[in-house]
């Protein structure tokens, strides 16, 4: 129910062609895995995944001897969350970590434009209103304007900003940042940071010291490095993704503007190309529209 709003169009598009197959097919065969491949590649699941799936789909078709296109509409769910976790618990991909003995660290990363501050905002809103003590830091000190927006979520969600001047070395921000979420006894720090690829080695080289400056200060940390991805963008989102991964760890992701696209199968492309979980998902502008990600919730909510 937590994702209906927002995945309305990918629902509708996606269970009408769904529904619109199966009508017209009604008994299994060959061309009704061939369109449904299209389905799938239309909602832009990556064909790599789509190849899988319908692998699998086909030898259950088999295996469970079934013939009515009915009943491989439910057995497509089932295969899209088994797929989506492959050999890893649940529990395991949901949620962000957190660190149970002092202060828990994420790292943001993305290009500019993708709805990093906003989900860093609507992040620090919902952990404040789990009780947490938040504080952000400002590590955008490249794009004109970041600080401010920053410090816009910071008045609206009452999270203090950690920042330098526009310009400044990012890394010396985040240190402060650190410094500051310990001396008030924060339970997280949100960071900020550069997103302009235009040049791509010396994003890399900055968003390399900053997360060393947070492993030097707090063993363990960061506990997440997440990167915001804009869902409307599709395999434009993918092409960041790998480069982003090639030189950061990056342990979730965070897709934003699901509500804006009919292509919600970029989640699998995700998980299954690059082995990145989703870890949050923005389902609009709204401040409380930042959902924790489940494949369950997910792929069921896509055939609600
Ligand atoms: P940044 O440059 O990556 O920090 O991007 P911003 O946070 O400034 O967001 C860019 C635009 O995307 C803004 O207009 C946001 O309101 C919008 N946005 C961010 N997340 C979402 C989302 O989940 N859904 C929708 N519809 N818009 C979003």
């Amino acid at each position: 129910a937590k994702f209906k709003k927002g995945l309305a169009k990918t629902r509708n598009s996606f269970s009408s062609k769904i529904n619109d197959l199966v009508a017209r097919y009604r008994t299994v065969d060959e061309e009704f895995f061939e369109e449904l491949e299209e389905v799938l590649i239309s909602a832009d699941v990556g064909v790599n995944a789509v190849m899988e799936i319908i692998e699998e789909l086909e030898m259950e078709v088999k295996r469970r001897n079934i013939k009515d296109t009915r009943q491989v509409k439910e057995v497509i769910s089932e295969k899209l969350v088994e797929m989506y976790y492959g050999d890893d618990q649940e529990s395991e991909l949901e949620g962000l970590t957190v660190n149970e003995d002092g202060l828990t660290i994420y790292l943001f990363v993305g290009v500019n434009g993708v709805g990093k501050t906003t989900t860093i905002g609507k992040l620090a809103d919902k952990l404040k209103k789990e009780g947490k003590k938040v504080t952000l830091a400002a590590g955008d000190t490249f794009r004109a304007g970041a600080i401010e927006q920053l410090e816009i979520w910071g008045e609206r969600t009452g999270v203090p900003v950690i920042k330098h001047s526009e310009g400044g070395d990012p890394a010396a921000v985040i240190f402060d940042g650190i410094k500051a979420a310990k001396s008030r006894n924060a339970d997280v720090l949100i960071c900020d940071t550069a997103g302009r690829l235009q040049n791509k080695v010396n994003l890399m080289n900055e968003l390399s010291k900053v997360k060393r400056v947070i492993e030097r200060e707090v063993p363990g940390a960061p506990h997440e490095v997440l990167l915001t991805l804009d869902a409307t963008t599709g395999q434009n989102a993918m092409s960041q993704a790998k480069t982003f991964a090639a030189s950061t760890d990056v342990t979730g992701i965070a897709l934003t503007k699901l509500d804006g696209t009919a292509k919600g199968g970029i989640v699998l492309a995700i998980r299954k190309e690059l082995e990145i979980p989703v870890k949050l998902v923005g389902l609009g502008e709204k401040v409380s529209d930042l959902e924790t990600f489940n494949a369950h919730a997910f792929v069921y909510g896509l055939f609600a």
